[in-house]
């Protein structure tokens, strides 16, 4: 089947969102990749469905149940494979290891994955352990909840998957594929508001264009991304001092 996204959440209704459109809400319609939902609140516990409480040793706020979001997600891994590098199950956290490009791709090769939404103040942590779940962050500051992170995750993986963009050209190029941040972009008209485009860009010389091109974002990635542009001349086998 195709790549399918399984989110546990409360939720529910926060998706597709941004997914269901453009060229995303087109692949998904295609039947290039899935997306299902597993609702919190039909697992909560007693009449009112409760799936949180006070944290344990004290403090503000409420944690998310273990066994409320346990029982979610082993409903979440049925008919999935057991292999995380098949099928990885991931919890949206501050905590979690940065989203990259590289985790997308790697995402991306899978057949699918499930995605936990928290609230609240987070998830009780044996329900991490007990399922083998890796904390991905989408930055280094707190969001109400996992919903908006999760859809970041899908939106970086999906557009990875063989047919979602139409020109497979645009994922090789752009930013954080070759480690660099990409070139300055420019359209029609040639000059607006007294600025010209780059001649060299009018050139129709490809060479030139190439060049100037790749220039161009090592400069921004330099400027901009001192770590990347670190890593950059280490993959190259350079260091800052020996970059003209
Ligand atoms: N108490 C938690 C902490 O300090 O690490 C923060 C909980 S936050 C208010 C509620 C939920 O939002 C989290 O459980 C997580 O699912 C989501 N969330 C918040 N910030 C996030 C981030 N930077 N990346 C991914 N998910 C995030």
């Amino acid at each position: 089947g195709a790549w399918t996204a399984k989110i546990v959440t409360l939720f529910p209704d926060a998706f597709p969102g941004t997914l269901g459109l453009s060229l995303l809400g087109k692949a998904r319609e295609l039947g290039l990749w899935a997306l299902e939902t597993i609702d919190l609140r039909p697992f909560g516990i007693g009449k009112h469905h409760n799936v949180d409480d006070t944290p344990a040793g004290g403090g503000a706020g409420m944690v998310l149940r273990a066994d409320v979001v346990g029982a979610a997600l082993a409903q979440a891994r049925i008919g999935t494979p057991q292999d995380r590098a098949l099928w990885p199950v991931v919890y949206l956290s501050p905590r979690g290891a940065p989203l990259t490009q590289a985790m997308a791709q790697r995402f991306a090769q899978a057949e699918g994955m499930t995605l936990l939404c928290g609230r609240f103040e987070g998830v009780d942590e044996r329900v991490l352990e007990q399922f083998g779940i890796e904390e991905v962050s989408i930055g280094d500051f707190v969001l109400t909840g996992g919903e908006v992170a999760a859809q970041v995750l899908i939106d970086a993986t999906v557009r990875l998957i063989p047919g979602v963009l139409g020109n497979a050209d645009s994922a090789v190029e752009e930013s954080h594929s070759n480690g660099l941040l990409e070139h300055p972009q420019y359209t029609k008209p040639a000059e607006w508001e007294g600025r010209a485009i780059p001649e060299v860009l009018m050139s129709g010389h490809h060479g030139k264009i190439e060049k100037w091109r790749h220039e161009m974002s090592q400069a921004l990635t330099r400027a901009r991304r001192p770590d990347l542009w670190a890593q950059y001349l280490q993959k190259q086998g350079k260091t800052d001092a020996g970059e003209a």
